[in-house]
């Protein structure tokens, strides 16, 4: 079986009627760039940054210590596109360096690009350390658990004052660096296509977008028996939130672990999605089953 997957290493990921979709991989670890090599995935689709912030202690990690892991994951994939989701702290990801505990309810609380949005310092620190690392390969940045056009400008416009400030010290970015949003909540569903004239590229965050849009709490192991992870009004967001992104000639890709459900994959494949980002030990496997559809 793995010999066989070997093989699939630098092939195309087509159908067998033609039809070609990217498969990325996800990373949440600095070891993970490694296997992310070896899985010869066409990019990262995801690179989870919280782990930044989860390793550095008491104090949110330097933009100098943040710059040299996002410029290693760059360089280390060279042509290929890396995209960075700024840091996504709260919820179920919880670090000792930002006071975020104390939520009555955190999957619904002080999480996400709410958090960053009010530590304006710290996510620009973030997003300066993201910009440098972007003269070093193929970077793009991305939101998560935007809930309103408001939400992406606010993230847009630090984007720019990070920007400018490291314009101020001579230092160099790529000024053309794509802008993405994560589609994780309902209501960026319903307004995915005012956000699609907005943004250059999205991506659908199956775990918290079933979590809310079933109601039911993603780490709670008591609900597995209730929990429909292909539930029709999920599938249905997911044609949705594809042609509103697609009538504005963006990309979409899914990132959560549906993606790397292989029931799933010939939906998607028919629905037209641009890329699929899974975990690196699931990308040949995913490769494959793409080449057995009709
Ligand atoms: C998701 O919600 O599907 C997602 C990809 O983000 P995370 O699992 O990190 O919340
Ligand atoms: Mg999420």
């Amino acid at each position: 079986q793995t010999v066989n997957l070997e093989r699939l290493k630098g092939k195309e990921n087509i159908t067998q009627s033609g039809q070609k979709i990217d498969v990325c991989a996800n990373i949440g670890t600095r070891e993970d760039i490694e296997n992310v090599i070896r899985s010869d995935a066409g990019g990262i689709g995801l690179f989870r940054s919280e782990f930044l912030y989860m390793e550095s202690g008491t104090k949110p990690p330097t933009e100098e210590q943040q710059f040299q892991v996002f410029r290693l994951a760059a360089e280390a994939m060279g042509e290929k596109r890396v995209v960075i989701r700024t840091a996504d702290l709260g919820g179920d990801k919880q670090v000792n360096c930002l006071d975020l505990n104390g939520d009555p309810n955190p999957a619904l609380g002080y999480r996400g690009i709410r958090v960053m949005l009010e530590k304006d310092e710290i996510f620009r620190t973030h997003l300066r350390a993201i910009l440098r690392a972007s003269m070093y390969g193929n970077i793009a940045v991305m939101f998560p658990m935007i809930s309103s056009i408001e939400e992406l400008r606010q993230a847009k416009r630090q984007l720019e004052k990070a920007k400018k400030e490291l314009k101020e010290k001579k230092i160099s970015y790529n000024e053309n660096i794509q802008v993405g949003v994560m589609i994780e909540t309902p209501a960026a569903v319903m307004i995915s296509g005012e956000l699609a004239r907005e943004a250059d590229f999205f991506s659908i965050g199956t775990n918290d977008l079933s979590q809310f849009t079933l109601g039911m709490d993603r780490l709670n192991e008591r609900l597995e028996g209730h929990y429909d992870a292909h539930h029709p009004a999920l599938l249905k967001m997911i044609r949705i939130i594809t042609n509103n992104v697609h009538l504005e000639d963006k990309r979409i890709s899914i990132c959560g672990d549906l993606a790397a459900d292989l029931e799933m994959t010939e939906y998607f494949i028919s629905l037209g999605i641009d890329e699929l980002s899974v975990a690196p030990g699931q990308v040949l496997g995913l490769r494959k089953k793409i080449r057995e559809i009709q």
